[in-house]
């Protein structure tokens, strides 16, 4: 349980009753509500004693340490999680991917999984989704094969690494071979954790701890916190569906209901451990992206079984608060000219996905007016009075299309017919047509509209 303003305000000078204002605020009992919410920073106030700061700084951290992975463009932060479920606010970092190779995999098959990696990615809702990491297993016992991968995958790609190698010698000969890529070292147990620690003073890393349960995992983060090693990552050591969610739960719960400090740190999952289904696979891995974890690594990654994968990250960590939406714009679709039709809609990302894919398939080239209607959906934002025939005439005059077409027609959707008469006031100079009602329609409507009008 995060620490409350009040109990904060105890420990400022002279019991929170200094009130010297050098903080910037009007007085200490101000300071520690705002400092309770994350809204200013402890060094704000120059009379706090040492002890007080550290002891208000470790009440004050994020239950769930944020971990950052790899470095420049690439990287990618996990953790600093705040709830257990997605409906009380939001999930914040969303789970890195990783595909592994093995030393032990014939050549062509390592080869497709690091062109996979680089090459597969979609387009959805106006994101580019993909996977982000790749995991570079020793498996075959022979480190200079280790070694031959590890220097291959190091060429072939600038995302994140992770080194995974039961034989720690081998892991660090690894790390040394990418100390400058910030790689996750995986597994360190209660035995190599010693070589690793002293290796990772000198070229930081993430670390990934493996125990065979969560209580022993908290005694080696416990180790690594003392040696001020605090980019850590846990492996509970589950195998299996149902101890997989319960240790990733108990890890959360412990975390955030229980301020378990040892146990504050982001999580991996292994769905390539736990089949030799590749569909499966997919399962378990949706499993780790609903519960809490950081890094799931998978044995492969094709389109199919990728982009469901990708598709349902978004969906649990985008913030349930925000509708997700498009910049209000002029999207061209299919190469429209200026005697391209013009249709409009609202800026639910959703709706302009599902229209701009329609009128994609009816291969007639238009452009598509997005409205800023608050992310929502259309009858909802006419219904809000943001997709109405007030606000979308002066949108069309600004929105420069009548710079763009040779022409004053303008397509609005069926389920808004209603507004075109205020349309027809607002835009006099245009011929406000009503288009279908549904956006399967689209490919069917918009060639014989075009078609009419070249008759
Ligand atoms: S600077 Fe410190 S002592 Fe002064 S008002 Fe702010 S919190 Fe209180």
């Amino acid at each position: 349980m995060a620490i409350k303003g009040t109990d904060i305000v105890k420990k400022l000078p002279e019991g929170g009753k200094k009130n010297c204002k050098q903080c910037g605020l009007p007085t200490c009992f101000a300071f520690a509500m705002k400092l309770a919410s994350g809204g200013v920073s402890l060094d704000k106030c120059p009379y706090l004693a040492a002890e007080v700061k550290a002891e208000l700084a470790d009440a004050l951290a994020p239950p769930v340490k944020p971990v950052t992975v790899g470095t420049g463009a690439t990287a990618f932060t996990i953790g600093d999680e705040q709830v257990m479920y997605r409906h009380e606010k939001t999930f914040v970092h969303q789970p890195a991917l990783a595909v592994m190779v093995s030393d032990d995999e014939p050549e062509a098959d390592i080869d497709d999984k690091i062109s996979k990696l680089k090459e597969l990615q979609f387009t959805w809702v106006g994101k580019t989704l993909k996977a982000d990491m790749l995991a570079v297993r020793f498996n075959s016992g022979d480190r200079s094969k280790y070694e031959a991968l590890v220097k291959k995958a190091c060429n072939a790609v600038d995302c994140p690494l992770l080194m995974m190698a039961e034989d720690t010698d081998a892991l660090l000969a690894a790390h040394s071979m990418c100390a400058d890529r910030y790689p996750a070292l995986y597994p360190v147990t209660a035995a190599g954790i010693e070589k690793v620690i002293a290796a990772v003073k000198t070229n930081p890393a993430t670390v990934v701890i493996k125990a065979d349960n969560v209580e022993d995992l908290a005694l080696l983060t416990l180790k690594l916190k003392e040696n001020g090693i605090e980019n850590i990552v846990m492996d509970p050591g589950s195998r299996d569906l149902l101890s997989a969610v319960r240790d990733q739960t108990l890890v959360r719960r412990a975390s955030l209901k229980q301020s378990f400090r040892p146990l504050g740190y982001p999580t991996i999952g292994f769905p390539c451990f736990m089949t030799q289904d590749r569909m499966s696979e997919i399962i378990m891995a949706s499993m780790f992206i609903i519960k809490y974890a950081g890094i799931i690594v998978l044995s492969h990654i094709d389109a199919h079984t990728l982009l469901p994968v990708l598709a349902q990250r978004l969906n649990i960590y985008t913030d349930p608060r925000i509708p997700m939406s498009m910049e209000e714009n002029i999207y061209p679709v299919n190469n429209p000219d200026a005697g391209s039709p013009v249709l409009i809609t609202s800026n639910w990302a959703l709706t302009y996905f599902l229209v701009s894919s329609e009128v994609e398939a009816s291969k007639v080239p238009a452009w598509l007016l997005v409205k800023e209607a608050g992310g929502l959906g259309i009858l909802t934002a006419w219904a809000a009075g943001k997709f109405s025939g007030d606000t979308i005439a002066p949108f069309v005059k600004k929105s420069g299309i009548e710079g763009k077409v040779n022409h004053r027609r303008l397509v609005i959707p069926g389920k808004v017919a209603r507004i075109r008469g205020e349309l027809m006031e607002g835009l006099p100079e245009w011929d406000i047509i009503v288009g279908p009602g549904d956006a399967n329609e689209i490919p069917g409507y918009l060639p014989k509209l075009v078609k009419s009008w070249n008759q």
